[in-house]
């Protein structure tokens, strides 16, 4: 979950203005969370409210809580004009809106997080993506993402991750980061996002330089290193504690809650990680 966050910040002052080459300060004065942070902490609200409740209306109320917490975070039209419907439409007559934007890749990370068998891992980002993002590739971006998360953390080998996605979701993962920073575009499909981020994890050497690969090649940089990050996060295991630090610093007490009680409750899974959260959040 903190990789996706770090991933967002750093990201942040890249989207509109893309910058191709791997040396960057990954921290300025105006790095800032965006909505990548925010529905990302929504949905590991959610999870930690969730014991013996479960459901999706109860999963939108809660995108929409952290929503009109922060509604100015950089949402993309199409959810900001659904999430807004929420306070009109009772919440059992709520749809989806068939969306296959990167939406549903970039908030995915605590389900993965928080869950160690594939096939809940599979059913639990379904569940969580269809309530907005129901269009099959919204979908596939999701559990493409969130697979590829347990499999790093639990797997090792960069060569199995690959071919495990690559024939599951059918991800052409066979550019480079050399070649994806001469013609990749901005885009904000999941289609057109997720295969980019699992590439930049899987050429880069350390988290940091799996974040440096997502923001080299452009596009839509707060969602793509967001996506990268939650990735590195897991086969790493380690985050420099500067990092953190720049993070947390950067986030309000309510989030810095939410990651407080969600590092505890996955603290096995993230022994290292956990402790620098709590160090920098309590
Ligand atoms: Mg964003």
């Amino acid at each position: 979950m903190i990789g996706a966050i770090i991933g967002d910040i750093v990201g942040s002052i890249y989207e509109f203005n893309n910058h191709k080459t791997k040396e960057f300060d990954l921290f300025i004065k105006e790095s800032t969370f965006t909505d990548d942070t925010v529905k990302t902490v929504a949905v590991a609200d959610f999870i930690l409210d969730e014991h013996g409740n479960p459901g999706q209306p109860r999963l939108i109320s809660y995108l929409h809580k952290w929503y009109k917490l922060y509604p100015n975070e950089s949402y993309g039209a199409k959810f900001t004009q659904w999430i807004k419907n929420f306070d009109k439409i009772h919440y059992v007559d709520f749809e989806p809106y068939n969306s296959y934007g990167n939406g549903s890749a970039m908030r995915i990370s605590p389900v993965a997080d928080s869950i160690s068998s594939m096939k809940a891992c599979l059913e639990n980002a379904k569940f969580v993506t269809e309530v907005s993002h129901n269009h099959i590739e919204g979908v596939k971006g999701a559990q493409a993402t969130a697979s590829m998360i347990v499999l790093a953390r639990d797997e090792k080998d960069k060569e199995e991750l690959l071919n495990y996605i690559v024939n599951k979701f059918g991800y052409d993962l066979s550019s480079t980061v050399n070649e994806l920073r001469e013609v990749y575009e901005y885009n904000e499909t999941c289609q057109r996002t997720v295969p980019e981020a699992m590439i930049c994890f899987i050429e880069s050497t350390d988290f940091e330089d799996a974040i440096r690969n997502a923001v080299s090649i452009g596009g839509d940089s707060d969602t793509l290193a967001c996506i990268t990050g939650s990735i590195a996060e897991a086969y790493y295991q380690e985050i420099p504690e500067w990092i953190i630090e720049e993070t947390v610093k950067r986030l309000p007490a309510n989030i810095k809650r939410v990651l407080f009680n969600f590092y505890e409750e996955v603290q096995s899974q993230y022994p290292k990680i956990a402790e620098l959260i709590f160090k920098y959040t309590l």
